[in-house]
């Protein structure tokens, strides 16, 4: 490495400085890159990228705080919601990626891999286990009922909180909608409107320091893509016009090698409609760079000309690769990773934000996670000895029942003697089980809210793995925080999976 820097200093001073700071910098273990399916990076030859919260990181806080304000503002001019709304504060804290909304019902749930509601919120009151139940038949949801909508995108989270804090206004009767259901059409079309009508990125184009963060080594990783023969592209659901302004923001003058942003990639395709794109899509047409205007159908890429719209179908017939040889990158479950993994077979990068510190908040918890193992294991002893001596008493209860008339006295005080001290075992053991069930919960609860207090991990619930870690798991090939980690990896890693293993393996492997 030493070497390859020297020489690096030598011919592009500017690389080397950014390169040498990073690696001073050094790398954590919650910048790792997780993998799902084995993926040979050398197979890849062309891979793609998303741009919004893949290729820009946004600033959450800030970025979702001014699409609450602009929908607020919305809703009250154009639904005619009333003033007071405007009072409503954001609260970034509220929400977490992967939860489902019911409109119908004006509730926020968590729900675990198995679809059963392990959490849940009627606007922002939290609803008891029973009240739960009741709801939801068997605790779980049938999401072919329909009127569920997933949190599945961190675009997502302002909406979950207004329809939360409006359904509570509801509740308490200063909010008249006829609906819950209509209330969150109404912040849905808002929410929407405030992303298409150029309000949102008026604003955030106005003041990219403070939206967008710009990652060091985002130049870097692709420079590397570059310089190892991979092929780039972007692939955004972002118009050209934004889409220019924040590449341009995160990658000009980075590197004397790249005169424009442009220059780090091979294709350019933006208003791509995911996932309409990867199940049928359109043409791709050309568009006018200068006045963005849609230009005619483009059946070639240029490198330094912008396309729009298309479908993975024909991406791959112009760029003569095929679905495995193609890597893309994303951070939707659905438009990004579902879709181009289930329909084109394309390989995928899923990007999560939350791992770094869902990673960090695991390590934090660890002393505590070991505890709780070791009191789940008492726990789990205490009540296999509960059991046996439940059946002793039970067989010795039964024994003497049928034998009553040819036992002596003698024995029957014996057998009487013997299943009293049985049942002073189990008060004992009782005792005992009681006692570490409440610690359990306690360390349990804990744990659980050291991650989040309402809603706990993101990818698991308590034993479960949650819906969205769940559909992590089954979609994305390899998961990261942030697209520039590969900043630590060769290029053509062999990003190898750990063994699967079902639960009756588990004591036999070594
Ligand atoms: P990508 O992630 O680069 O594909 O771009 C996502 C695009 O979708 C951005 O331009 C967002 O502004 C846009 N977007 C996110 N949420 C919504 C929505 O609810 N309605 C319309 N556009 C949205
Ligand atoms: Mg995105």
């Amino acid at each position: 490495m030493e070497k390859f820097l020297k020489i690096l200093m030598s011919y592009n001073p500017q690389k080397f400085e950014l390169i040498n700071d990073l690696i001073e910098e050094g790398h954590d273990s919650t910048r790792g890159i997780f993998v799902n399916r084995t993926l040979k990076m050398d197979d890849i030859k062309y891979i793609g990228f998303d741009m919004d919260y893949t290729l820009a990181i946004y600033n959450k806080i800030e970025i979702e705080k001014l699409a609450f304000d602009l929908s607020i503002e919305k809703l009250i001019t154009t639904k005619g919601y009333p003033e007071f709304i405007r009072n409503i504060n954001y609260d970034p804290s509220y929400v977490i990626r992967g939860l489902l909304i019911d409109k119908n019902r004006g509730n926020v749930l968590k729900i675990d891999r198995h679809k059963s509601v392990r959490r849940a919120d009627h606007g922002t009151r939290s609803l008891s286990a029973k009240e739960i139940r009741d709801i939801y038949i068997n605790g779980r949801i049938k999401q072919s009922d329909g009127g569920f909508n997933s949190v599945d995108t961190l675009f997502s989270l302002p909406e979950a909180y207004m329809f939360a804090k409006m359904v509570d206004a509801m509740d308490d009767g200063s909010l008249q909608i006829e609906s819950y259901a209509k209330l969150f059409d109404d912040v849905r079309l808002c929410i929407d409107t405030v992303h298409r009508d150029g309000s949102l990125k008026g604003e955030i184009a106005k003041d990219l320091q403070k939206y967008i963060y710009k990652d060091p080594r985002l130049p870097l990783v692709l420079d590397k893509f570059r310089e190892k023969g991979k092929k780039l592209f972007v692939l955004t659901n972002s118009e050209w016009s934004y889409t220019n302004i924040v590449m341009n923001f995160l990658l000009e003058n980075t590197m004397l090698e790249y005169k424009n942003w442009e220059d780090f990639f091979d294709i350019i395709i933006c208003h791509a409609s995911k996932p309409e794109f990867f199940v049928k899509g359109k043409d791709f047409v050309e568009i006018n760079q200068e006045t963005n205007q849609m230009g005619e159908v483009a059946n070639q890429f240029e490198k330094g000309h912008v396309y729009a719209y298309g479908n993975y179908t024909k991406f791959e017939e112009i760029i003569g690769a095929k679905g495995d040889e193609v890597l893309y990158v994303g951070d939707h479950i659905y438009g990004d990773i579902l879709r181009s993994n289930k329909d084109s077979g394309w390989r995928t990068v899923l990007v999560v934000e939350e791992l770094e510190e869902e990673l960090a908040k695991i390590h934090n918890v660890y002393p505590d996670t070991r505890t709780l193992n070791k009191l789940e294991e008492k726990r789990d002893k205490i009540d296999y000895e509960i059991t046996i001596y439940s059946n002793k008493v039970k067989k010795l209860k039964d024994f003497k029942k049928e034998k009553f008339i040819t036992l002596t006295e003698k024995e029957l005080v014996l057998i009487d003697q013997a299943i009293l001290d049985f049942e002073e075992n189990i008060q004992t053991f009782e005792t005992r089980l009681n006692k570490l069930l409440l610690q359990i919960a306690s360390l349990r609860k804990k744990i659980d809210t050291s991650f989040h207090k309402k809603w706990g991990p993101v990818f698991q619930e308590f034993d479960e793995i949650s819906r969205f870690g769940d559909q992590v798991r089954d979609y994305a090939c390899i998961y990261t925080s942030r697209l520039s980690n590969f900043f630590f990896y060769p290029v053509n890693n062999y990003f190898k999976s750990l063994r699967d293993i079902m639960p009756h393996e588990k004591f036999h492997i070594i």
